[in-house]
């Protein structure tokens, strides 16, 4: 019998869940436990995967220079993918305007939002870690990145006796880390059946909210749509020759398991796979690239910032001038990158964001409804603009792809 793709049996895992979690909503415990295990597992290969990528990553690209070079670019690709799905999320809801007369029945209680307290300037100073395992078992992504590209780069600052047997040990732990996320891979239909059912027996009645934030939700997908669809893609085509739609289809497992789970970090795996084997970019290029990009580079995150804030002030019936969306736009940036790739990171963010501007923090409490169907959708777009950038840059650096 010939084999179905893997993304085809996702999507069919997927549909079937939402059947199995519409229809029998009491039934659905008998199946979660797939979805908890497969997150768990994927949870499990990520600092692994994170500390040895980019160790190895770092150590293969070199010299000081080379390695400034691709920082350049890959922060470069980040911050202006980032600011134009702010822009587009700006116009849209300054367009559509979806917050005036926005059912403010539909308000929840936000207490057990993890609200944040920590400024901007803390969240950048946190990155230096006072001790590297807190860091390992707190999943401070941005520390653990730090101190794995200061490891790398100090490889090679060494003498060759030590150096050599160093870029050895990670680029083997790392061959053995992706053979297991190659195993774990072969499981996420199984994962995404359990883990959709779960949420579809447990999510609120979709229809009424779409009556009461429809046009909400549909501002913030179509922002999402036309980023991924539209400006993406010709960035893509255009700057890094790459074929955008060859490439979409070669991610398509890890854009499904983003989909499923609301969690760049946890795709992150399934990402660097598919980008490496079936897009073909070097390791030097994903392993660099990618656990940076999970960790900062928001496309969708940002823009859902912006607007949810925007909504906001438009549901209170505030206006905000110019300046003020100036530090919207600002902040979102901001935060998408401070924000963790976990599912509803964006909520405890625009709190941030609600601060700057002056506006009720409750206001949150305005989209908690909606909020997981749009963290699906604006995961797999932080994940998609990973991808590309990764393609882009391993262009620049002169690569042959298989896109
Ligand atoms: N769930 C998103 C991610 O993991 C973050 C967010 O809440 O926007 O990429």
């Amino acid at each position: 019998m010939k084999k179905i793709a893997l993304h085809w049996q996702i999507l069919i895992a997927l549909l079937l869940a939402v059947l199995f979690g519409a229809i029998f909503p009491n039934q659905v415990r008998y199946v979660s436990w797939m979805g908890d295990i497969f997150m768990r597992a994927l949870k499990m290969l990520i600092i692994p995967l994170i500390l040895s990528s980019i160790i190895s990553g770092v150590t293969n690209i070199g010299s000081a220079e080379h390695l400034g070079r691709l920082t350049f670019k890959t922060f470069s690709y980040y911050v202006i993918t980032s600011t134009l799905a702010i822009l587009t999320g700006l116009f849209l809801v300054n367009t559509i305007v979806p917050g005036t007369g926005a059912d403010m029945g539909l308000m929840q209680g936000v207490d057990n939002l993890n609200i944040t307290k920590e400024s901007l300037g803390q969240t950048l100073i946190h990155i230096v870690p006072t001790n590297i395992f807190q860091a390992f078992v707190d999943n401070k992504m941005l520390s653990i990145i730090f101190f794995a590209i200061l490891f790398g780069f100090f490889i090679n600052q060494v003498d060759s006796k030590h150096s050599n047997f160093l870029k050895e040990l990670f680029n083997s732990i790392f061959e053995v880390m992706m053979k297991i996320t190659l195993f774990v891979i072969k499981f996420t239909p199984l994962g995404v059946f359990g883990i959709v059912a779960l949420q579809i027996s447990t999510s609120p009645d979709l229809i009424q909210l779409a009556i009461g934030l429809g046009k909400f939700m549909i501002t913030v997908i179509a922002a999402l749509v036309i980023h991924s669809f539209i400006t993406l893609p010709l960035i893509t085509k255009f700057i890094g020759k790459v074929n955008p739609i060859k490439h979409f289809k070669n991610m398509s497992t890890p854009l499904l398991t983003a989909f499923s789970t609301s969690s760049s970090n946890a795709t992150l795996p399934l990402t660097m796979e598919a980008v490496e084997n079936n897009s073909g970019v070097s390791n030097k290029i994903t392993s660099f690239t990618l656990p940076l990009g999970a960790t900062i580079n928001m496309d969708g995150t940002a823009l859902y910032e912006c607007v949810a804030a925007m909504f906001i002030a438009q549901a209170y019936g505030v206006e905000l001038s110019i300046l003020q969306q100036f530090i919207v736009v600002m902040t979102a940036l901001l935060t998408s990158i401070g924000a963790a790739g976990i599912p509803m990171a964006s909520l405890v963010m625009i709190t941030v964001i609600l601060t700057q501007v002056g506006l009720p923090l409750e206001g949150v409490g305005l989209i908690l409804a909606v909020d997981r169907p749009l963290d699906m959708l604006r995961t797999a777009t932080n994940v998609w603009s990973d991808s590309c950038g990764a393609t882009i840059i391993a262009k620049s650096e002169g690569e042959i792809l298989k896109v």
